[in-house]
């Protein structure tokens, strides 16, 4: 037998080993093994068992040193999928299997928590050692020390030794003359705090959700060829609900469940939820574990102990046996999409994972994406719609302000609010309403000038388009695009003039100028300068829950999945700003915040209001204003049919980094030209060209795109090239299959 085996070196090469004999019955794909690799050992994974080697003399082969003990297997339908991942998304096997299993589990170095419990073994024994030792006064301490242990029967070190009898020399001496033992327990690391969580029941389903959930069983029985539920249901609209009883109907069903939520809305609350309906038959995974935690959630999954897992991304790679169920909430995020290799889309894989193990999957969602969309209209997903919220509540009322009309302000005020948006935040604040703010920027300033010279400020290592983004109260300067932060001057560089001037607004600039607009209103700030842990997003939007503060203002962190009831108002200070992105996707990811944001007012007993300031025309706007998804989907797919833009075609996007400009445009040319040959009629390439973002930390990026139908070829084409053709020091390739961002 012959294992073809995947090191942690090997990249995208298999090797072929021996199985010795003794190992023939343990081994299978997905083993964590150990091989012999030129003077040294390495770990790896089996990929596939087969009979005779690729590589010819199977007698020439090495064989296996072993099954690794401490490191766990990979379950043999995710080895599948991750070759699968390796293939489509151009991605090395090497890189691939690294993604199915957490580092922690992967390196073997974690282990799981073990408390020693100490106890008497022989409490006879204890007690005649007390009385025979009652006058000697040289083990008085030992003395004291097992009538401590008669009191408190056992207990861990720390617990033993708070006690003021313990004394660690007579601890020991009774350890070793027997009279304390210990034995071992696993511990698991609490991921959940210890927040005591109340049972749920399932709510009887309104007629919506009926329909849904009928959906889906029609998939648990095979009764429909699809198996992908496209869930496309308002905020509110009970769609959580839906998912937590398929889940049970899954559970009863004798299966396991994946929940995907985008990392940002996976928040304790969300959590709460699916624990008060599920108990300790759910794990969570996120990217705020620590190593311990992650280990020992992600064992108690493998072991079976847990049958649903709710988390980021990541966690679509559990190893759930007997998969029944996946899904993905917020399917139209395009946060699911992984920046580094693999570079693979969760709500895609999810799809593959559910076909390959036989399972349901639903993708949910507001406002789905035009791919899920798309194959709805084509009969490849079922579609089922939820255009009722569950307490049937008026729908927000809201305006578009088109900021052009506006009185022009007086030089040095600031000019975010309009009129009409002033107006409607204090009416907010006279009736003690609450109101967010939205600005999806961060920061107080987006660059900064000198009008005496000229001066700009910007990133020396990044692209010229891109600027600094100032922030005030930290006095620095900080890049957007490689992370690097100067002090900021506080005049100018270059002709010392103090007259330095700062353009752009950001969130930390909004709420400085609502305090100048709204004295007196108590005003929070939500974003990721300000939020640097999960605790201190706890804290502020605590206070808001409570009504301790009028206006929350903030970037999306604040777009998604909250539920205030106090608020009655949101207003959006520029919403046209992502329009003009230069992506195929800007009215889309418009569209999408714009409802999301929207759906964060009136959600308790009054109506809502929102207000959009925009300073340009846009069927987008309308469209968002209205709450039209349908009016918003035909208008865009219209669009990108006629472009020829996915979900319409496929879309390739490949980025060649460098430091040496001209040698990375030679380099890409001749990438480029050496697919001519797979070129065809339904296929549209643009050639490398530096990219919108032209240069990260000192690296030059040209950007090569992809479109067209029948892309299988050249696909595996560019992941040979990628992969294996020996390319010049220092430039490296991403391929970047189904791309979402073309920067
Ligand atoms: P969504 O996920 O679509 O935003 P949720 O499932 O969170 O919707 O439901 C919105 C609200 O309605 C929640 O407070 C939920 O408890 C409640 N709800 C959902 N389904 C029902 C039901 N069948 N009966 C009563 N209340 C429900
Ligand atoms: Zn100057
Ligand atoms: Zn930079």
């Amino acid at each position: 037998m012959i294992a073809r085996v995947i090191t942690d070196i090997s990249l995208d090469r298999e090797f072929d080993y021996l199985v010795p004999e003794e190992l023939e019955n343990s081994i299978r794909p997905g083993s964590a093994v150990e091989v012999p690799f030129g003077n040294s050992r390495r770990n790896g994974y089996v990929l596939e068992l087969a009979e005779s080697s690729s590589f010819g003399n199977a007698g020439k082969l090495k064989a296996l040193a072993g099954l690794s003990g401490s490191r766990a297997h990979i379950p043999e339908k995710l080895i599948t999928l991750g070759k699968w991942m390796a293939d489509y998304y151009c991605a090395s096997q090497e890189h691939a299997i690294r993604t199915l299993l957490p580092a922690a589990v992967r390196s073997g170095k974690v282990k799981a928590l073990v408390s020693r419990i100490f106890y008497l073994p022989d409490q006879k024994a204890a007690e005649q050692f007390i009385i025979d030792n009652a006058d000697a006064k040289r083990v008085v301490k030992r003395v004291e020390t097992l009538k401590l242990m008669l009191r408190l029967r056992e207990g861990t070190l720390t617990e033993i030794s708070g006690h003021p009898e313990y004394s660690p020399g007579a601890f020991d001496a009774l350890r070793k003359a027997g009279l304390i033992s210990f034995r071992e327990e696993t511990l698991r690391r609490d991921v959940f705090g210890d927040a005591e969580v109340v049972p749920g029941k399932p709510l009887p389903p309104t007629p919506d959700q009926a329909k849904a959930l009928a959906m889906i069983d029609d998939i648990f029985e095979h009764k429909v060829p699809q198996h992908v539920l496209v869930l496309h249901g308002v905020t509110n609209s009970g769609k959580t609900e839906v998912y937590l009883q398929s889940i049970a109907n899954a559970i009863r069903r004798g299966k396991s469940a994946i929940v995907l939520v985008p990392e940002i809305s996976l928040t304790p609350q969300t959590v709460r939820r699916f624990r008060s309906r599920f108990g300790d038959q759910l794990c969570v995974l996120h990217s705020r574990l620590s190593d311990g935690e992650r280990f020992d959630e992600w064992n108690r999954i493998n072991s079976g102990e847990a049958q649903i897992v709710i988390g980021a991304r990541s966690a679509l790679f559990a190893p759930l046996r007997n998969l029944g169920l996946i899904v993905v909430d917020e399917e139209h995020e395009s946060s699911y999409k992984q920046s580094e290799s693999p570079r693979y889309m969760a709500r895609d894989v999810a799809v593959m994972r559910g076909k390959l193990e036989n399972a349901a999957v639903i993708l949910g969602s507001a406002t789905p994406s035009a791919e899920s969309i798309y194959n709805a209209r084509l009969g490849k997903f079922l579609l089922c719609r939820m255009a009722a919220q569950v307490a049937d509540k008026p729908k927000p009322v809201i305006r578009i302000i088109d900021r052009r009309l506006d009185p022009i302000p007086e030089p040095g005020s600031s000019n975010l609010f309009s009129p009409a948006l002033i107006d409607a935040v204090q009416e907010r604040l006279e009736r003690a309403e609450q109101t967010i703010l939205f600005l999806n920027r961060r920061g107080y300033a987006r660059s900064m000038s000198c009008p005496a010279c000229g001066f700009e400020a910007r990133c020396p290592e990044c692209s010229v388009n891109y600027n600094y983004t100032y922030s005030r109260r930290r006095e620095i300067l900080s890049c957007h695009l490689c992370g690097a932060v100067v002090p900021a001057p506080s005049v100018c560089p270059e002709c010392s003039s103090p007259e330095i001037r700062y353009h752009g607004s950001g969130t930390e600039k909004l709420e400085s100028c609502a305090h100048g607009v709204f004295p007196g209103a108590r005003i929070g700030r939500m974003d990721s300068d300000t939020m640097r842990s999960s605790a201190d997003y706890e804290v502020v939007l605590d206070k808001f829950r409570r009504g301790q503060l009028d206006i929350l203002v903030g970037t999306q962190m604040i777009a998604k999945g909250l539920h205030f009831p106090g608020v009655t108002l949101v207003g959006v200070i520029n919403a046209d700003h992502g329009l003009s992105m230069p992506d195929f996707r800007a009215a889309e990811r418009t569209f999408q915040l714009l409802t999301q944001v929207a759906g964060r007012a009136g959600r308790g007993d009054r109506r809502g209001e929102v207000i959009f300031q925009s300073s340009k025309d846009s069927e987008v706007l309308h469209f968002a204003s209205e709450l039209d998804f349908d009016g918003f989907e035909n208008f865009d797919l219209e669009f990108r049919r006629m472009l020829a833009y996915p979900p319409f075609t496929r879309l390739i996007a490949i980025v060649f980094r460098g430091e040496n400009e001209s040698e990375l445009a030679n380099f890409a040319a001749g990438f480029a030209s050496a697919l001519e040959p797979y070129k065809h009629d339904n296929m549209r390439i643009t050639p490398p060209a530096p990219a919108p973002i032209e240069r990260i930390k000192n690296k030059y990026r040209y950007l090569m795109t992809i479109r067209g139908t029948g892309l299988k070829t050249i696909r595996e084409a560019i992941r040979v090239l990628a992969l294996h053709r020996p390319h010049p020091k220092g430039i490296d390739i991403a391929v970047d299959v189904d791309a979402q961002y073309l920067m």
